[in-house]
């Protein structure tokens, strides 16, 4: 394999990515210029985050920016974590824009929408992509809009989202499956509920029995409230793979800052995922080295992140190496998708 280093790795913008060799600049966006890359299935993307329930975003309109949380503007290095290269000026305005917008459905949500979505994607031939769900602890219908959105648009696959201990998690979850629901996200951190909850176990095993998937946040990204940190232990992950082989677990930024956890339970447990959003350079050379190849998938966590940030470092890792890449790009998640009942 050519050595890593050959590569230009820190970027002062997103257009600058043009540098690499596969991508260029088109009417000021990035686009993927190697025909010969994808097609791409992206595992890990939403529309506008959840906001209180009285804002209507509207999801299905076009706007000419989408308006990215890691924006344009930004530097897009590779050799550090994705969310190590907001500024502390720009990871205050992130931070701002997720909690007030919450609540006023202000800020770049409104940006956040399906046809911006599939443009993004389209400019770099991801040609399926998995949206989504959050249900947070507080008055919300983000899984409910993210799923009625999605069925409508043969480009993307809904996964919907209850919250463990809601009252109803069940019929909830239910209904969401009648709107589409092809998996379960989980997010620990935000949800503020372990993992390995006995409450959460219940779900893992419907979506077993029901033959769908779950997907979760997974490992402390170091940025997020002290609180969340614990939650998002790599050690309360492992009880749910183990004791429940017939649910297939996506395990979301691959551990994040704990990334040898979930190689380790990768490779222990067939029945578990890795997908590579927010991973630096070096923590993905780690995942495809050690891992099961067979069971990592590629995921942009859009909004905070366009695509073209995790499809550099995978060329980079996957540079004459056609199968491998397509594998990473592609097939991995094109297996998952079909054996959770989907497509
Ligand atoms: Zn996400």
């Amino acid at each position: 394999m050519t050595d890593k280093q050959a590569f230009q790795l820190r970027f002062a913008t997103r257009n600058e990515l043009a540098n690499l060799p596969w991508f260029e600049v088109d009417h000021d966006e990035i686009v993927l210029a190697d025909k010969t890359v994808g097609p791409v299935i992206d595992t890990h993307t939403h529309y506008s985050l959840p906001t209180l329930p009285i804002h209507q975003i509207d999801l299905g309109a076009e706007t000419p920016d989408s308006n990215l949380l890691l924006a344009r503007c930004c530097a897009h290095h590779l050799d550090i974590r994705a969310n190590q290269c907001f500024s502390p000026a720009e990871l205050k305005a992130l931070k701002r824009d997720l909690i007030v917008g919450g609540f006023t459905g202000r800020g770049k949500r409104p940006d956040h929408t399906a046809p911006n979505l599939a443009r993004d994607m389209r400019s770099m031939n991801v040609v399926h992509s998995v949206v989504l769900g959050i249900d947070m602890p507080m008055p919300n219908k983000h899984p409910e809009r993210t799923l009625q959105t999605a069925r409508l648009r043969s480009e993307v696959t809904g996964y919907g989202s209850v919250h463990p201990r809601a009252i109803r998690s069940h019929e909830r979850f239910q209904e969401q499956m009648h709107l589409g629901a092809r998996g379960m996200k989980m997010h620990p951190p935000n949800q503020l509920v372990r993992p390995d909850a006995p409450s959460a176990m219940r779900l893992y095993r419907y979506c077993g029995d029901e033959n769908i998937a779950v997907f979760w946040h997974s490992g402390p990204a170091g940025i997020e409230p002290k609180i969340g940190q614990y939650f998002g232990q790599m050690k309360f992950y492992e009880r749910p793979i183990r004791e429940l082989p017939n649910t297939q677990f996506v395990l979301g930024h691959a551990g994040s800052l704990q990334h040898r956890e979930a190689i380790r339970m990768q490779k222990q447990y067939k029945n578990a995922w890795l997908e590579i959003s927010g991973l630096s350079l070096a923590q993905l050379k780690e995942v495809i080295d050690e891992a099961d190849q067979d069971r990592i998938v590629f995921g942009s966590d859009w909004p905070f992140y366009h695509p073209v940030l995790p499809l550099a470092k995978v060329l980079i890792l996957t540079h004459e190496r056609p199968q491998l890449r397509s594998k990473i790009l592609h097939d991995n998640a094109a297996r998952l998708l079909e054996m959770t009942g989907n497509r």
